[in-house]
């Protein structure tokens, strides 16, 4: 009897990408999937370690597996993604049920490692296979261990969709002062533009029209002498696709030439997600976002003048390390000169290894994040109903 997998899925779209490509991965090596977890003879988590909040989940996620490892003592449990990276064997010491753990640049190797512990009894000693730490090795020997997880993507009968995410830069370099991602995910990297026309070449026979181009600071793709609008160029021309979106893009990073794209070809979405983090310049300076709110707000002059009818979104951090009441109302002010129709707000999450856990206090209380993260929502709520209203 086939054995049977079950993964659940935290965090970004990033995740959900890397989640669909596993599942892809898995099936085609004879496995089946199931939506109920004790079912299973293989339990995966593909975590996220972005907020604290997040890893909580995880940690009391695998905490009620004891049951199921009990009873399934031959089950494997796996944990992907982020806080594999991130925790490494520290999992192992918080959960000893679990099996393995494989950070996002060792994907490529799930298959084998399941396959590695089903085929061994007793079983082999736990196995964290994970990329190396970008502050502790050379640039080179560091990119290599963050593999390009690009399977064969065959989208199961019973999950068609003509809706898919398509990565076409892994990774991040920017070093935000507050984020995990860089550590965890590794250098950024873009993907040859052969590579990513070939695969929307291959999704859209199997009936896919929609794609999302996803990656950390997915404006600044290059590809030798390729960009990101050069690469909506080439995809605009593959005959079947109705709808192209990219996200998420760095603000510094939005040129005249990207927008020219957006406007001229008639399948790309006329929105744009740039998060914004914050609207007062001191702020952004600790944050290490290397622009100022005048440089936001100029940049989204730019894409509402180039683009008729242009939406955006963003994001923003509240009760950053330092912020003040003057601070917080910097934000405010940008939110509602920017009119986003919708904005994704957070409340600042000490992270371990970070810049800002290194050089700066937590020093915002939690009742005034949550204050700040309520009154921020309800100015942008307001903004998102006039322009429901105006449409
Ligand atoms: N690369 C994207 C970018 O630059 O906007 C998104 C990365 S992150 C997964 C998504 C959002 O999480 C960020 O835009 C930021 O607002 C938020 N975020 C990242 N680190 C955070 C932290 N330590 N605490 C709270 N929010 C955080
Ligand atoms: Fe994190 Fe900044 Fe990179 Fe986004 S751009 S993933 S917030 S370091």
């Amino acid at each position: 009897m086939s054995q049977k997998f079950y993964i659940e899925t935290l965090g970004c779209q990033m995740n959900v990408l890397d989640s669909e490509l596993a599942c892809s991965a898995l099936l085609q090596s004879g496995r089946l999937q199931t939506d109920v977890s004790t079912d299973a003879d293989v339990i995966l988590f593909n975590t996220c370690s972005v907020r604290q909040h997040a890893e909580d989940k995880v940690y009391s996620a695998i905490g009620r597996l004891k049951g199921w490892k009990n009873e399934k003592p031959n089950g494997i449990l796996g944990i992907l993604g982020c806080m594999a990276q991130k925790d490494q064997k520290l999992i192992f010491q918080r959960a000893p049920h679990v099996d393995f753990v494989l950070g996002p640049g060792r994907l490529d190797f799930l298959v084998e490692t399941i396959e590695q512990l089903l085929g061994t009894q007793p079983r082999p000693v736990k196995t964290a296979d994970v990329s190396l730490r970008r502050t502790t090795n050379g640039h080179a020997e560091v990119l290599e261990s963050f593999r390009q997880y690009n399977p064969d993507r065959m989208i199961p009968e019973t999950q068609k969709t003509d809706s898919v995410l398509v990565r076409i830069t892994f990774g991040c370099d920017q070093f935000c002062s507050y984020c995990v991602v860089p550590f965890v995910r590794g250098p950024e990297q873009s993907r040859s533009p052969h590579d990513i026309v070939n695969e929307v070449q291959h999704l859209v026979d199997q009936g896919v029209t929609k794609i999302t181009f996803i990656g950390q600071t997915v404006n600044s793709y290059q590809y030798q002498q390729t960009r990101l609008a050069d690469l909506l160029y080439q995809v605009a021309d593959i005959s079947g696709i109705e709808q192209i979106d990219f996200v998420t893009n760095y603000p510094l990073d939005i040129d005249d030439y990207l927008l020219q794209a957006v406007r001229d070809l008639h399948q790309v979405s006329k929105h744009l997600h740039v998060p914004a983090q914050s609207g007062s310049d001191n702020i952004l300076k600790r944050m290490n976002r290397h622009y100022t709110a005048a440089q936001y707000r100029e940049m989204t002059d730019r894409i509402y003048a180039t683009i008729p009818g242009a939406t955006m979104t963003s994001d923003f951090i509240v009760g950053f390390c330092g912020e003040t009441d003057a601070d917080f109302e910097q934000t405010v002010e940008l939110v509602k000169y920017c009119r986003f129709r919708n904005s994704f707000i957070f409340k600042y999450s000490e992270r371990t290894g970070t810049k800002a856990a290194e050089l700066y206090a937590d020093d915002v209380p939690e009742h005034e994040k949550k204050y700040r993260n309520n009154r921020l929502l309800e100015v942008q709520i307001e903004i998102s109903r006039q322009q429901t209203g105006e449409r």
